[in-house]
């Protein structure tokens, strides 16, 4: 499994590079792409403090906080009636008992045809797994994902009938995870329409399918066999999947597509996030979906490393940021003191049981 931590600093901008863990972690200022400007610039963050210009430091200079971003529009994603046609192409891997499709495989084949953003391109040439405004890093598995699965069951997070969001999802092992769990419904949100249809969506449909069947059984035989000597009954039926939807954007619009649409919505009972806030210029549009999406009595379990070097982000930042705007209380539940330090935080209304 592949975690590279690889940012891009726009040379005009900052020509140093933090190094973390011997990877390249440089970052690349956000800038707009074609298909990243299907929406209008907006500013995103929260408003620091006052500027002698809108958006600026007493330097002149973008604050974080007010940088224009460009933000990609919202889109739901339908689920394909032939359940072996999202699978097909795909290689499979396992681990904690949840099937993923091998990222290195997706990103041959989408290089050979479906590449439509053009992220996998973008990020092998490169070298970056993170393209702010672009590529937000979905195609890979991120470690925190799986320090919010343990925790999930040392701290005995119960799933059953509840309604979830996977916020930020990538892969969407954490949806999975509540899927498995009996969740009521799913949601999956990611930054890139590709990492939907390329890898949460298969990876959702891989754990809700027999093994059996779609292990050269049902789709067109190029799956590959997981590491397994007896095919697995999957915990979570097809039916399932019914109780998921998939979405692709920026935060704000999603918020903005899932409370305006003529489908019934109901808040989340728990929304999930997994290494999302490394970027500072995103805590005002994150704070404010969390507080339109959770439920009055909700949690959200948000996963982090202390820092994110090159990119400014972090635990600490984020806790004060939160602190600042009032809405949410929250606890840090869990520490991993390997290396470097990663988190996971409670968040609840302020005002909630
Ligand atoms: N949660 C996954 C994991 O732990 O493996 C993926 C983490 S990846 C580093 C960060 C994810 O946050 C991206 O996949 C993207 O979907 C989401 N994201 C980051 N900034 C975003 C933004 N401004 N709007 C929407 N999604 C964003």
């Amino acid at each position: 499994m592949d975690f590279r931590f690889n940012f891009f600093i726009d040379e005009n901008e900052n020509n140093k590079a933090d190094t973390h863990d011997g990877m390249d972690s440089r970052l690349r200022s956000p800038k707009c792409s074609q298909e990243s400007t299907e929406k209008s610039e907006q500013t995103a963050g929260p408003v620091a403090g006052s500027s002698p210009r809108p958006g600026t430091d007493k330097h002149g200079d973008e604050t974080p906080s007010k940088k224009k971003l460009c933000f990609k529009a919202a889109k739901e994603h339908d689920i394909p009636e032939d359940l072996y046609k999202v699978l097909e192409n795909k290689v499979m891997e396992r681990a904690s008992d949840l099937y993923y499709v091998n990222m290195s495989v997706v990103e041959m084949t989408c290089l050979d045809d479906a590449d439509r953003e053009g992220i996998v391109s973008q990020s092998v040439t490169s070298h970056s797994d993170l393209i702010p405004g672009v590529y937000e890093g979905g195609l890979k598995i991120w470690e925190c994902t799986f320090d919010l699965i343990d925790f999930f069951s040392e701290a005995e997070i119960r799933f059953t009938n509840k309604s979830v969001l996977d916020l930020g999802c990538g892969a969407g092992l954490l949806g999975i995870v509540a899927l498995k769990g009996k969740a009521g419904k799913v949601h999956f949100q990611d930054y890139n329409s590709t990492v939907i249809d390329e890898i949460t969506l298969p990876n959702a449909v891989a754990n809700c399918v027999d093994e059996g069947s779609w292990m050269g059984g049902g789709g067109d035989g190029k799956t590959h066999k997981p590491p397994s000597k007896r095919p697995k009954k999957a915990e979570c039926s097809p039916d399932a999947l019914t109780t998921c939807r998939f979405f692709s954007g920026e935060w704000s619009e999603v918020s903005q597509l899932l409370l305006s649409s003529n489908k019934p919505f109901s808040k989340y009972d728990i929304i999930l996030t997994s290494e999302t806030i490394y970027n500072p210029d995103y805590y005002g549009a994150l704070h404010d979906t969390l507080a339109k999406l959770l439920d009055k009595h909700g949690r959200v379990y948000l996963a982090s490393k202390a820092h994110y070097f090159g990119v400014g982000g972090g635990i600490h930042l984020f806790e004060k940021f939160v602190e600042e705007r009032k809405v949410f209380k929250t606890s840090i539940v869990k520490i991993i003191d390997k290396g470097l330090q990663r988190y996971i935080m409670e968040m609840a209304f302020k005002d909630s049981s």
